[in-house]
């Protein structure tokens, strides 16, 4: 049964200019990740697609992936067998129907991304080279050039898009700022400020049949992270303010091998890939000690948070706040073939690491939450779809399985994309007027954004507590005052981060256990009596509600 209670969150919508010009879609695509780029070339079978994109094309989370991507495609292994290790990860909240749909679907995605023109690392023999990361039994994470996993996806379906320019319609630079529904609460296109020339500057609509959200992760919420600028959680924001069902904000997964760069450090952070744990590498305290074998029966490659838990718990008896990896063993050729992008930026910052230990420490990386969806991407709202890191299909549950983020952009936005092909018949006039939004607009200063990092890291990071919550919210409540007229990208930014952690930092502090990716001091235990359930937020004329359901 559903429990149901009020929590304090903005209720608001962004202060827009009426738009100056209007375009036309059957169906508009928000991002230009694996996501945005996969659900765009598979709806333009369901007629004219038009993809907006806030930065560049390849801006995003995507280009910097690094691991891989994770299938059964390896002799011996079996999509039950990545079921099970997704679910172990899950820690109890996975949606099974939604990761048997991954792990089912997940060889051939990586066909037909093979078939987009993505080239990927090879054995001698010639067979897809596969390796292990944290959490999997089995070697099943595929990747390419080395460590350059994530670009080379972009690059294959940015070249794929290019050949498709007379179907599939590209604005960059264009920020999207919020949903517009009709009269039946259908969504009828959205609003967005294009920072671009001539006929389509400014703020302006699309009127669509669907919007397809595919806007990425929202580690900009704290203050390091190895997430681009762009992942400030746009896409759940405005589907909040829509009034759509957004879940399991509370489970945001901290890498735990960052590069650390000392305490001032701020925004994205190098990311030392699991893989180089997968390939030998270990941890170490100060006295040169590995800890983690004696934390977990999987050592070094346990599952990310325990990882994170015991650098943070090492840490801490020591009074540091870093730790270090140890990969000297690997020697320069293997450093430089299978590591070539971690290799040349650690030299960047002056650690040769054949030589030098790697100073490392957790950072935000993934959010396992976001715009709740049933296996097809349906969202709560009718014809407004998400995928990728902005969705929750519910395949991660209270913590993602490493590499199995990518899998799911790629599975997800194609069946999107065959969706809008039953559903839509292209050519259809785009009906449905929207309805004027008679709510009382709010922007915020573009300074909150760095005073909402602050308050996120200080009291809502890897370490969470009833006081530290309590702390994060005060902070956020009194941020919440600092408004401002001027309607530029910035403020925007600043408005959804401070929206997307006021509602993480209120289910954080309600779930009052520790699960998965989310840590209470207070709390150390599991406890599936009370809390094997997800929460789920929503925002009506009450304000912002959160329920409270059962997982499938
Ligand atoms: C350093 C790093 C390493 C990683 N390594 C791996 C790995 O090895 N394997 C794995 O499976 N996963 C990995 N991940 C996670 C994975 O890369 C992401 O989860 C995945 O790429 C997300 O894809 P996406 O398409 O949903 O979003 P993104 O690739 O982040 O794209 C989001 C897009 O939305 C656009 N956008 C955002 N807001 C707006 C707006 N308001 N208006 C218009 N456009 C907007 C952005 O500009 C961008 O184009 C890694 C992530 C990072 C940061």
């Amino acid at each position: 049964m559903a429990a149901r209670s009020a929590i304090p969150a903005r209720r608001s919508r962004l202060l827009a200019p009426e738009p100056g010009w209007t375009a036309y879609a059957d169906t508009v695509v928000v991002g230009s990740g694996i996501a945005g780029l996969t659900a765009a070339l598979a709806a333009r079978h369901a007629g004219s697609v038009l993809l907006v994109t806030k930065a560049q094309l390849s801006d995003g989370s995507t280009r910097w992936a690094q691991g891989g991507i994770a299938a059964a495609l390896g002799r011996g292994d079996t999509p039950e067998a990545h079921l099970a290790d997704t679910l172990t990860a899950g820690a109890g909240l996975c949606d099974e129907e939604a990761v048997r749909t991954l792990v089912n679907g997940g060889p051939t995605a990586v066909r037909r991304l093979i078939d987009r023109g993505f080239v990927f690392d090879t054995e001698e023999d010639g067979g897809i080279a596969l390796t292990r990361e944290g959490g999997h039994h089995a070697d099943r994470i595929l990747h390419a050039g080395g460590d350059a996993t994530g670009a080379e996806v972009s690059r294959a379906l940015l070249a794929r898009l290019d050949q498709l320019l007379d179907k599939i319609e590209v604005i960059e630079r264009a920020l999207v700022l919020d949903l517009l529904l009709d009269a039946e609460g259908r969504a009828a296109g959205l609003t967005l400020h294009v920072m671009g020339e001539g006929a389509r500057d400014g703020v302006g609509a699309i009127r669509s049949r669907a919007v397809v959200l595919a806007t990425g992760g929202l580690g900009q919420v704290f203050r390091s992270t190895t997430n681009p600028s762009v992942a400030t959680g746009d896409g759940v924001a405005l589907a909040l303010r829509a009034g759509a069902r957004v879940a399991d904000l509370e489970f945001v997964q901290f890498h735990p091998t960052v590069l650390w760069l000392g305490d001032g450090a701020r925004g994205q952070q190098l990311l030392i890939s699991e893989a180089v744990r997968g390939e030998g590498a270990f941890l170490v305290d100060a006295k040169g000690e590995r800890f983690m074998p004696g934390m977990h029966p999987m050592g070094d490659l346990a599952p990310r948070d325990i990882v994170a838990k015991g650098i943070m718990r090492r840490a801490m008896e020591s009074g540091l706040d870093h730790l270090w990896l140890d990969a000297r063993h690997f020697g320069e050729d293997k450093w430089r073939g299978r590591f070539p992008t971690i290799w040349e930026a650690l030299h960047e910052h002056g650690i040769d690491p054949v030589r030098d230990l790697i100073p490392v420490a957790p950072a935000a990386h993934y959010a396992s939450g976001g715009v709740l969806t049933d296996r097809w991407g349906h969202t709560s709202i009718p014809g407004l779809y998400a995928c990728g890191e902005a969705a929750c299909t519910g395949v991660h549950g209270a913590n993602r399985l490493a590499s199995n983020s990518l899998l799911e952009g790629l599975v997800f936005a194609e069946r999107i994309g065959r969706d809008l092909a039953r559903c839509f018949a292209p050519g259809e006039p785009v009906t449905g007027e929207p309805v004027a939004d008679e709510r009382e607009p709010v922007l915020l200063a573009p300074t909150v954004r760095g005073a909402t990092q602050q308050a996120m890291s200080a009291g809502a990071g890897v370490l969470r507590s009833a006081a530290s919550l309590a702390g994060t919210a005060a902070a956020l409540e009194e941020l919440a005052g600092h408004t401002d007229d001027q309607p530029r990208t910035e403020a925007w930014e600043a408005t959804n981060l401070h929206q997307i952690a006021s509602a993480m930092a209120a289910v954080a502090a309600r779930r009052e256990e520790t699960r998965g990716s989310h840590w209470r001091e207070d709390f150390p235990k599991q406890d599936d009596a009370r809390w094997r359930v997800r929460q789920v937020l929503s925002v009506d004329e009450n304000g912002c509600t959160v329920t409270e359901e059962a997982v499938s």
